[in-house]
């Protein structure tokens, strides 16, 4: 998906890696070509013009890093702020409530209401192991309440019984009052859709949703009808409140627009893509994974998980530069840890640093536990300011507090600080040694 966009941006960005230094008129031209290619991939004009302004104003400023190239620094720059537009942080599904939890789907017919009804069903049944019942509030089109019914015949997910003649408010107070008394955690209400937005459809989903308090009401839209399917969400946003945004036929769009300007326009997170017809292609939204679509998967992306590297790298060498002083802290070890963490492998951060390659030998045999790296990280964490600088300051008293903190124990704490202060002294036998100093690391 997105191939359009991706394709653009490649251009623009291939021309900037050759180019020299990176100077403010080479990043309004680098704009210009962006502000072109987004509104030819759909995204809506105002849209376009404030992460223009946003991304100019971030990639002049951060010119000062070095050992990055101007064209890997704007790709980072723009690949950042397509990351947060979208929405950094995954988005889950608001259904840990008291059950039963009501979902409300709405959106135009024909936008997919009823299959992503029965593929959320799916996943919370199989991922999340939530007993989940569907109703249908469609008493308008021939056969949807069957269409939802077969649905879940098909794939073991129970429906509410249909009612001949039933109203939509009343078929949603009875399908919360099963959920109530048959024990479901979550009720899914697939609601009628008309081709246009008009007063009845709105008024009939505000009833409903006033009926059954939902806890997520999630507007179903096809990204196939691009710049439309924003508005539709604009007014359904202002109209009846929506709570997330599932974009379908993601499948057939390949130019992305709708999934930036919905997010911008609506600032509700999108919590899922539809990527085909089947049950099971629906995909959680991952902003990360789209913005990387969107600047094309190959060169760019490898590009800025480089820059973001040579950064990490900058920020160990100016730990190890202190710690050969002997300033090592508490904090410093907490961002070894943290990185470690992130990098899941010791040998990658001291690789890093200089003067550690024969440490790593040593390291190839340590034994690192996950576990373990959390809980001190957590204990670490759960210091003041004061005691991570000055760790003497440290008693019996602030050891248990520490160790409630942190949920761990005493003896942890006491092994950690143990550990700290061997570390510490290390690093200073080592400044005095300089760089040739073969020391031999405790086990971590
Ligand atoms: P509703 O009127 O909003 O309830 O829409 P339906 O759920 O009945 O879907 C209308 C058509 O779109 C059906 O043929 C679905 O199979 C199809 N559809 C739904 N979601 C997707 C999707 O993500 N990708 C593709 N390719 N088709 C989809
Ligand atoms: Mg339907």
């Amino acid at each position: 998906m997105f191939e359009g966009l991706s394709n653009k941006l490649g251009d623009v960005f291939d021309k900037l890696t050759r180019r020299g230094a990176l100077k403010a008129s080479d990043v309004s031209e680098a704009m210009r070509e962006v502000r072109i290619a987004l509104l030819e991939a759909d995204v809506a004009l105002p849209v376009v013009k404030d992460f223009i302004a946003k991304v100019s104003e971030a990639a002049v400023g951060e010119q000062i890093l070095r050992s990055v190239t101007p064209g890997q620094l704007v790709v980072k720059v723009v690949h950042d702020h397509l990351v947060e537009m979208l929405g950094a942080e995954p988005q889950p599904l608001r259904v840990h409530g008291n059950p039963p939890n009501a979902v409300l789907m709405v959106g135009l017919q024909g936008s997919g209401k009823t299959t992503t009804t029965a593929k959320i069903a799916a996943r919370l049944t199989r991922l999340d192991k939530k007993k989940v019942l569907m109703a249908s509030l469609d008493i308008y089109r021939p056969a949807a309440q069957q269409q939802l019914a077969q649905l879940g015949q098909q794939n073991d997910i129970a429906t509410l019984p249909i009612v001949f003649g039933e109203q939509p408010v009343a078929i949603a107070k009875r399908a919360m009052n099963v959920g109530r008394t048959e024990g479901y955690d979550v009720v899914m209400l697939d609601t009628a859709g008309r081709l246009h937005i008009d007063e009845a459809l709105m008024s009939e989903v505000q009833q409903v949703s006033d009926a059954v308090n939902p806890g997520e009401t999630l507007l179903v839209t096809d990204a196939m009808t691009g710049q439309d399917a924003v508005n539709v969400a604009k007014e359904f946003h202002d109209k009846v409140g929506i709570t997330g945004i599932v974009l379908t036929r993601v499948d057939g769009d390949a130019r992305g627009g709708a999934a930036l300007s919905m997010r911008a326009v609506t600032n509700t997170p999108i919590k899922f893509l539809g990527v085909g017809e089947k049950i099971d292609e629906l995909d959680a939204f991952d902003a990360k994974r789209v913005a990387g679509s969107i600047l094309g998967q190959g060169d760019v992306v490898g590009l800025v998980e480089r820059a973001a590297q040579v950064i990490d790298q900058e920020e160990a060498e100016k730990t190890a530069e202190r710690m050969m002083k002997g300033q090592f802290t508490l904090d410093d070890m907490a961002n070894q840890i943290g990185q470690l963490r992130k990098m899941g492998d010791l040998k990658g951060l001291m690789g890093m640093m200089p003067g550690m390659g024969k440490m790593k030998k040593q390291l190839a045999n340590a034994d690192i536990d996950e576990k373990k790296i959390a809980h001190q990280e957590a204990i670490i964490r759960s210091m003041t300011l004061r005691e991570r600088r000055n760790p003497k300051l440290i008693n019996g008293s602030r050891r248990k507090r520490i160790a409630a903190g942190s949920g761990t124990t005493v003896p942890e704490v006491n092994r950690l600080l143990k550990q700290f202060e061997t570390m510490s002294k290390m690093m200073k036998n080592m400044g005095k040694m300089g760089k040739k100093g073969l020391l031999k690391m405790p086990n971590i």
